[in-house]
């Protein structure tokens, strides 16, 4: 008889979207008296720039005739050259030298941030932001790292509580100490973005202890604020103990089209092994890269045509960011997030719990929000907006919370 992983069995069945979805519909079947504005999903709505249409169509083109038709990618790390020098030409607009084969082309950041756990032992102990990505927590969890579950916390992980104490940036760890650290920053959901001081006393941790700090940047391209690093790799000393993932979903409207990288600098080691050669080794086993003309569409991301035109997507949104976060604090809320990220991390008025002020928004506004608490212990008392919405639709659910607030 085949056995199954029994750690797929300890996983909570996926509470927070459905449990909102389940909502969303009992109040829909009791005919709500405006039409509903979601501004709960993190997924985009602007559509793909012309830059990059203009790529996959052509791309498209030369997979049709047999000279330019591309089968396995055969270049280094799954990926084409054309790509991978311009993502290394793009740190290094930005002051960080990575070479072209520490970057490794993925289908996504979210398969990355969970496939990167094949590398590690499973006696590693593993920290992480609360309120975190679920994916983080859960992937560790399918991989037996997590211990169990006991409706509110997993035994075996170390929760960072990300507060507004702390500027919403987690504090080292007081007693045990964890071998991979993930930290996201502009952070989904809180939208808070760490400074070079705040991460380079987690890298110094990292390198006294050996631990790893897995660094999320999916939303790199929101910082609006100088001085706001980028990437890890723009500290000091995080070439030996940080891997960062990035993606084109965020950055440039790629969540159907599914494009991102890792970078894993080759002078990153423990136990005297290279975790750029293991990770190698195994995209080159359980991977066979990102199609020919979704890498073309990268490229023309971050081509200077492209970029200009992915900006202004960019802008729209953050546009958004301004108008909910402006709203919403002059109705007399407290709204962290916003300036650096899509994502606004809203107080609920008189500490309410947050499926309470979910279900008000709900049936006094018809607005979706997303329960704080849904992303961990500390996100009680919160509900997280996104940017993402349309902006006529975003300015219309600003000023219904704002009349049920009054
Ligand atoms: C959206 C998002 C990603 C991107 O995931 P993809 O698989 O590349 O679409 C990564 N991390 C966080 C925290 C996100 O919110």
């Amino acid at each position: 008889m085949a056995h199954i992983n029994q750690n797929f069995l300890k996983l909570p069945g996926g509470y927070l979207f459905p449990e909102i979805g389940r909502r969303v519909r009992a109040f829909s079947t009791q005919t709500p008296p405006m039409p509903l504005i979601r501004l709960g999903i993190g997924d985009v709505t602007q559509p793909l720039a012309p830059a990059v249409v203009d790529a996959m169509v052509k791309a498209s083109k030369e997979m049709g005739v047999k000279e330019t038709f591309r089968g396995y990618c055969e270049e280094t790390c799954c990926a084409y050259d054309f790509l991978r020098f311009a993502i290394r030409d793009d740190y290094r607009a930005r002051g960080v030298d990575i070479a072209d084969d520490e970057i490794f082309v993925s289908d996504g950041a979210k398969s990355d941030c969970g496939n990167i756990g094949d590398i590690f032992s499973a006696d590693n102990v593993v920290a992480v932001c609360d309120p975190v990505y679920p994916v983080y927590v859960d992937t560790n969890a399918m991989a037996g790292r997590a211990g169990d579950y006991d409706g509110e916390k997993w035994s075996n992980l170390i929760y960072l509580p990300c507060t507004a104490e702390n500027g919403f940036f987690p504090d080292l760890p007081a007693d045990r100490v964890p071998d991979l650290i993930y930290i996201c920053s502009p952070n989904n959901p809180t939208g808070a973005a760490a400074t070079k001081e705040q991460l380079k006393v987690w890298v110094d941790y990292a390198n006294a202890h050996g631990s790893i700090i897995l660094f999320d940047s999916a939303y790199e391209a929101f910082i609006s604020e100088e001085g706001v690093p980028h990437s890890i790799f723009e500290v000091e000393g995080a070439q030996t103990c940080a891997i960062e993932f990035r993606s084109f979903s965020k950055s440039a409207g790629f969540t159907g089209n599914r494009c991102a990288y890792t970078v894993i600098p080759k002078a990153l080691e423990r136990e005297g092994a290279s975790l750029n050669a293991l990770w190698n080794r195994r995209q080159g086993t359980k991977f066979n890269g990102v199609p020919y003309v979704i890498q073309r569409a990268a490229q023309a991301a971050l081509s200077p045509e492209g970029r200009v035109q992915t900006q202004l997507a960019i802008d729209y949104y953050m546009n958004n960011a301004k108008v909910i976060r402006e709203g919403l604090t002059a109705a007399g809320l407290t709204v962290y997030g916003g300036v650096n990220a899509p994502y606004l991390w809203v107080k609920t008025p008189n500490d309410a719990p947050s499926w309470d002020f979910f279900d008000t928004l709900l049936k006094k506004a018809c607005v979706v929000t997303t329960p704080g608490a849904g992303f961990g212990p500390s996100g009680e008392g919160y509900i997280r907006v996104t940017a993402f919405g349309d902006a006529d639709a975003t300015k219309e659910a600003v000023r219904r919370i704002v009349s049920v607030l009054e």
